[in-house]
């Protein structure tokens, strides 16, 4: 009656319903997949990989400590996972596999096929909704439909819980008898992803003992004045959980939980801070039942179908001067550059970055998507394209396109001493206070630092007449 517990986006052990099922069904083998190719295809970044590796690596150690063995499955594409999963279950006397749901379409196309070849020959597939607060598909309007405002769906979530009660994490699992199957060895690198410098690994480590910590950091820290700092990158005014949460080291749950813990319970009242907290972590979970109920953003479509014909530009130039952090912008650059040195960027600047690059630029915002997927520790489908499509006037519930954010007057209201910028883009440490944001031309100019590649006033009226044009939405 052995169990397979197959871990995807869900690297721990505390919390982890998956696991939980199986301890109580019988012996359990716990297994992860290696598939570079579809990795590469997703455009996942080296350093993600980088990161769930480490992960792995740390995972084995607690698993080892409850005698469940971890094997490594090697199938490039997932295509060929339904026969290799079987061969795999076959090969180890396996009666049923558990996973926790991942809810973009090929992930769930591939959890479809797996579970019609298994079932084929009576292997059970046991999905749970491990890294969600809530089932995606119980959270729905009077009319049976997704949420696609977020403040109705927070609304609507928290009924639930006024009812029901907040979700609460799982007890630790027990240790199992030993089983006489071994482990395989986590590789340190994959083909295909390079390993990143010491200096960004330095910044994540790996493990839920880590995790923890840094959750417990934050919260004892830093949550209480969440509201008030959370928009000044210059800061560690927000958790840098991201990476934890979107490779499953943590769970929602747990943050939620100890968001709770820090607030006498209250998770709608009581600290302004730990309420901001959870309200950011329900974005998450919101964006998690957009993506589930709304196949089409896996697809890279536009949630709003009619901005499918903005007249984006194709500026090839352009575009590699914001990938690389040399458009003239100082928070836009030091922005670019804290996402290539670190693999992360504060999300006040996602937005300013992502602004910029489809309204200033007027580039399409699946560029964007994808250099942040290639290049961020974090990469999530559901945040990611929900992010960008907000940024981008194309999404559900997102900033309406006459609002455009002015860099300059962004980055004066967050990093007011330019902080931030110093650290990012050296070669303006000597600017003053008030011409970092903006620093001068001609004469004047700072050397090293290019001009603007766009007006910024101009540029914000080309973007509005572009949406302007649109058909209006029948
Ligand atoms: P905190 O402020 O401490 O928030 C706690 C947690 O809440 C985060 O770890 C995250 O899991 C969740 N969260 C916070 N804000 C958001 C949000 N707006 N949407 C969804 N979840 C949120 N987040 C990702 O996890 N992966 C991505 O690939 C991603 N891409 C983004 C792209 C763009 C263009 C934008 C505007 C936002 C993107 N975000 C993404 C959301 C957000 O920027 C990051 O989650 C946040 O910066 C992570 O830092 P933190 O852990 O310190 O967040």
């Amino acid at each position: 009656n052995r169990q397979l517990v197959w871990l995807r986006s869900d690297l721990r052990c505390a919390d982890n319903p998956a696991l939980h099922t199986a301890l109580a069904k019988g012996p359990v083998i716990a297994c992860f997949v290696l598939s570079p190719a579809q990795w590469q295809q997703h455009d996942d970044a080296a350093c993600k990989v980088d990161f769930w590796l480490r992960n792995l690596t740390a995972l084995q150690v607690e698993l080892a400590a409850l005698n469940i063995p971890l094997k490594l499955l090697d199938c490039p594409l997932w295509q060929d996972l339904p026969s290799a999963l079987l061969c795999f279950c076959q090969q180890h006397e396996i009666s049923a596999v558990h996973v926790n749901h991942e809810y973009p379409v090929n992930e769930q196309t591939r959890d479809a096929r797996c579970a019609e070849a298994l079932g084929q020959h009576g292997i059970g597939f046991y999905p749970q909704h491990g890294n969600a607060l809530a089932a995606p598909g119980s959270v729905l309007t009077n009319a049976g439909g997704v949420f696609k405002v977020f403040s109705q769906f927070r609304k609507c979530l928290f009924k639930h819980w006024e009812i029901s009660g907040t979700p609460t994490p799982l007890p630790y699992p027990q240790a199992q008898a030993p089983l006489p199957i071994s482990s395989d060895a986590v590789p340190s690198q994959v083909a295909g992803f390079a390993k990143p410098s010491q200096a960004l690994i330095d910044l994540w480590p790996a493990g839920s003992a880590a995790a923890h910590e840094r959750l417990r950091q934050f919260t004892e820290q830093h949550l209480h004045a969440y509201k008030d700092q959370r928009d000044l990158p210059a800061l560690p005014g927000t958790s840098q959980l991201s990476a934890y949460l979107v490779a499953g080291v943590l769970s929602l749950r747990q943050c939620l939980y100890s968001a709770q813990m820090a607030n006498q319970g209250h998770y709608a009242d009581g600290s302004a801070g730990a309420v901001h907290w959870i309200s950011e972590l329900i974005w998450r979970e919101f964006y998690l039942h957009i993506t589930a109920g709304y196949p089409r953003v896996s697809r890279h479509r536009a949630f709003r179908p009619e901005t499918e014909l903005v007249a984006w530009r194709d500026a090839p130039d352009d575009l590699a001067a914001w990938q690389q952090g040399r458009t003239g912008v100082p928070i836009v650059d030091a922005a670019m550059r804290q996402l290539l040195a670190t693999g992360w960027m504060h999300n006040r600047l996602r937005m300013i970055s992502a602004m910029f690059l489809t309204k200033n630029l007027l580039i399409d915002w699946r560029e964007g998507e994808r250099w942040f997927m290639q290049h961020l520790i974090d990469g999530d489908l559901a945040a990611n394209n929900g992010g960008w499509q907000w940024s981008a006037s194309t999404g559900t519930d997102a900033a309406p396109y006459f609002r455009v954010f002015n860099p300059v007057s962004q980055s004066q209201r967050n990093d007011p001493d330019g902080a931030f910028i110093r650290h990012w883009l050296p070669e303006l440490n000597s600017l003053d206070n008030k011409a970092i944001h903006q620093p001068p031309q001609g004469l004047f100019a700072p050397s090293g630092y290019p001009a603007p590649i766009v007006d910024l006033a101009s540029s914000r009226e080309r973007a509005i007449a572009a949406f302007q044009a649109l058909p209006k939405a029948s």
